[in-house]
């Protein structure tokens, strides 16, 4: 029999069709050619359960909801103290590729702007293997299939990446970088450029809704202390400008990526994924922002709601 969950999946999309405000994201050329209207959504319970609606199997790039896993690599491979001398926890008010640092510190505020997202980048470790190869091979633990790179978008971004090199100039000339800038942003993008779709993101989400433990292979990833670390992370900077609205409406951790992807957490119950291309002043997806609304209000998801 057909769950009552897809079904209710299936209006989500149906009640949010009327959203066509925003813009594709066109400062890198392969993603300003993609088709705007396609759109999916996902659900994974902590037991593993997926329950997905609309594109559901369209790969698209994961972009910066990338951050937040290799944040948590970097932090299970070197330690939160460590990773915290290198990028802050404080929310920036800027946009996600703004091109400042702390003028106290000389730190990325946090792990979710580029500057940070790069710094952390730098920091997953490399002995025996790249770090995007480490992090992709995270990607594929989390997701349960073998997820890589795609490629000809990891070129495009590549060549028009100057405002990334800006960043991680700017970290090694304040000394917070310790890697190669061109290296280190070469590195980033590729993570960035992963491809995947609801039904992994709804994986990955669900891990950290599962304290770390992947749902289905039963796999600890990241350590109960630290998966909660990068949550209230992702809760206070993962909509970078965005994130006070964010809180306050939807009211779960998450993370939006510039290819339409966002990620909501609500932890020990559910991991959430939408997928719409265009992307409101913020760049985070607007059908996204509204569809994750509708699933926050009806099924009681924010976090500051009693009882
Ligand atoms: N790769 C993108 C960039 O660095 C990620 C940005 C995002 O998804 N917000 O610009």
């Amino acid at each position: 029999m057909r769950s009552p969950i897809l079904d209710y999946l299936d209006g989500i999309i149906a009640g949010t069709d009327h959203v066509d405000s925003g813009a594709l994201a066109d400062y890198i050329p392969e993603l300003a050619a993609a088709d705007p209207d396609r759109v999916a959504v996902a659900l994974c319970t902590v037991n593993g359960t997926v329950y997905a609606s609309g594109d559901t199997d369209d790969r698209f790039s994961i972009q910066s909801m990338s951050k937040p896993f290799a944040y948590a690599l970097a932090i299970e491979d070197r330690g939160l103290e460590d990773v915290l001398e290198r990028v802050g926890v404080e929310p920036s008010g800027e946009a996600f590729n703004e091109l400042s640092l702390d003028p106290e510190t000389g730190k990325p505020r946090n792990p979710m702007i580029n500057a940070g997202a790069i710094a952390t980048h730098a920091l997953v470790k490399r002995d025996d293997a790249a770090a995007v190869d480490r992090i992709l091979a995270l990607f594929s633990d989390l997701a349960q299939r073998p997820v890589g790179i795609d490629e000809a978008l990891a070129a495009s971004e590549l060549a028009t990446g100057d405002r990334n090199l800006g960043l991680a100039y700017l970290l090694h000339a304040s000394d917070q970088l310790g890697h190669d800038p061109a290296a280190a942003v070469e590195g980033y993008i590729r993570q960035c450029s992963a491809s995947v779709t609801v039904r992994d993101l709804a994986l990955m989400a669900a891990t950290l809704a599962n304290g770390g433990v992947q749902p289905n292979s039963g796999l600890r990833l990241f350590s109960r202390r630290n998966t909660r670390h990068v949550l209230s992370v992702m809760a206070s900077c993962g909509m970078y400008d965005a994130a006070g609205d964010w809180l306050t409406s939807v009211g779960i951790p998450a993370k939006s990526g510039v290819a339409g992807g966002i990620i909501g957490v609500l932890p020990g119950q559910v991991g959430v994924a939408v997928f719409s291309p265009r992307l409101d002043a913020h760049g985070n997806s607007a059908r996204g922002v509204v569809m994750m609304e509708k699933l926050s209000e009806d099924l009681g998801l924010h976090l500051m709601e009693a009882g």
